[in-house]
């Protein structure tokens, strides 16, 4: 059993608590307008050609994105980290691309971090079925679960599926009382309007379970990824927010009684 994996990030600060290690796996059943990580979304291995100069000869690299693991070798990988964990009450967090389309690659290296006493986090999009989350409910630690709109036509449009199974699966976890961080990608004039932030409070307010959410400001630095990988760029013309007008959706947020972070 192996995995396509397209990233290891050792020391990692942002993806749960602690010093952690995130495994990027690759592919993705969404492709949303402004996803930073467009090189996450085929869950093939992929190449392009990259051109360098040496001493004013261009120099043609072929640069690979993706590469199989196999369980035992993210294994080595994580173990490599334990001390880090450890020292700061960190761990593992699974990421992607959506890490859920690896299932049956995740549940023996969750094993072995729950056996190991590791910390695991899933950051994930919530596109799965009911059974895949289900047969590693328990061998999870902390979800860090994306929701990018509640109004369902929006969430069509901008991201290429329903959010219905997202929602669902949500609140399977949240019955479950499972550990939950809401992690919002807010893409200014998209989902970021007065009612799109209303309609997100009244659904999380149903739930006990969840007391912080991650504001993921739009940022415009992948474009060049997008230019590389010969993948359209379908938000060209959005600007990134100010800082105050971050603050502003922040307060209404904590206004509503949630913890806010924001990177
Ligand atoms: S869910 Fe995340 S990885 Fe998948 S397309 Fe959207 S932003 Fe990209």
């Amino acid at each position: 059993m192996d995995g396509i994996v397209f990233d290891i990030k050792h020391f990692a600060l942002h993806d749960g608590p602690g010093i952690r290690q995130t495994i990027f796996l690759k592919g993705c059943p969404l492709k949303c307008w402004w996803c930073h990580n467009p090189e996450s979304q085929n869950p093939k291995i992929e190449s392009y050609i990259k051109y360098n100069k040496i001493d004013d000869v261009k120099v043609e690299n072929k640069v690979s994105i993706g590469k199989h693991y196999s369980v035992n070798e993210i294994i080595n990988e994580i173990e490599k980290d334990i001390v880090f964990f450890d020292e700061s009450n960190g761990g593992v967090t699974f990421s992607g691309g959506e890490p859920l389309l690896h299932t049956n690659f995740l549940k023996p290296i969750l094993s072995h971090c729950n056996n190991k006493n590791i910390h695991t986090a899933l950051d994930t999009c919530g596109y799965a079925t009911k059974e895949k989350f289900l047969s590693i409910i328990d061998n999870i630690d902390l979800y860090l679960y994306d929701i990018k709109f509640i109004d369902n036509e929006k969430h069509i449009k901008y991201t290429g599926v329903s959010n219905e199974l997202i929602l669902n699966n949500f609140r399977l976890l949240s019955k479950n009382n499972k550990k939950i961080i809401v992690r919002l990608p807010l893409i200014p004039g998209i989902n970021s309007t007065d009612k799109d932030i209303e309609l997100l409070i009244n659904f999380l307010k149903q739930f006990n379970n969840v007391n912080q959410i991650d504001i993921l400001p739009y940022h415009n630095i992948s474009k060049s990824k997008y230019k590389r990988l010969n993948i359209k760029y379908k938000l060209p013309d959005v600007k990134e927010f100010t800082s105050d007008e971050i603050e502003i959706i922040k307060q209404k947020l904590m206004n509503a009684g949630f913890r806010v972070e924001n990177s």
